[in-house]
């Protein structure tokens, strides 16, 4: 995973809102010797573990500033912590000092974010679960490549990876598939053999052990039965 050596990591203090992630300790990648990195396979699991928890707004943000700003792979119109989020089916909120050409009426209530965040990670787990059929299903690796938020780049050392570039004007769906993606693209294995997504609790990991792609460890059960439940996305 060193095929983010390339990039300057911006040199900032800690998060202005400091607040602790869901999951931690496994965003840092151990692997690089650039420090502190977050792996975009962590990054995007962050994600999707604390929309299942409900995360609220600020949680969000404090995530995609150590996820995609801080990483360099977000850019923003505005100087963080100013950030707009879209997911086309919801709205866009607007977060941190607003500008005079904003209009209020035309943003989402913060209230709102959390209903933003479940629908956006309705709609990854509805991609990434096509990953489990007989015949994998990777348009949305597809549409990520197509559309430039995932390229390929070459380190410094000459090693190839793939670059994620993201803007605000693509949806946090698409945001987070495109972690996905550029992972996949470097693991496609794992997502072909061990990438699970839960039907009991929708959790989305990988796991080489599972007894069934569509059980997690803690519903292993949920298992062999013939009949699949698929992830329909209605709100
Ligand atoms: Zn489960």
């Amino acid at each position: 995973m060193g095929y983010r050596d390339d990039k300057t990591w911006p040199d900032r203090k800690p998060s202005a809102l400091g607040r602790p992630l869901g999951r931690g300790d496994s965003l840092v990648d151990s692997g690089t010797r650039r420090s502190p990195f977050v792996s975009n396979r962590g990054a995007a699991l962050a994600f999707m573990e604390g929309a299942l928890e409900g995360w609220p707004l600020h949680q969000l943000v404090t995530w995609i500033d150590q996820c995609l700003i801080r990483p360099g792979c977000l850019m923003t119109r505005y100087p963080f912590p100013r950030i707009f989020i879209n997911e086309p089916d919801v709205g866009v909120i607007s977060y941190g000092p607003p500008s005079t050409s904003d209009a209020p009426s035309t943003f989402l209530p913060h209230a709102k974010a959390t209903e933003l965040i479940r629908w956006s990670r309705k709609k990854v787990a509805a991609a990434l679960e096509g990953m489990l059929r007989a015949s994998p299903d990777d348009r949305f690796v597809q549409a990520a490549l197509y559309d430039g938020r995932v390229s390929r780049t070459t380190g410094r050392n000459g090693q190839r990876g793939w670059n994620v570039m993201l803007t605000e004007e693509h949806s946090l769906s698409e945001q987070i598939l495109a972690l996905f993606a550029a992972d996949l693209l470097d693991h496609r294995e794992d997502y072909e053999q061990h990438l699970v997504v839960c039907e009991s609790c929708e959790v989305i990991d990988f796991w080489p052990e599972r007894l069934s792609r569509r059980g997690c460890p803690a519903h292993p059960q949920a298992v062999v039965s013939g009949s699949v439940r698929r992830i329909t996305l209605s709100r």
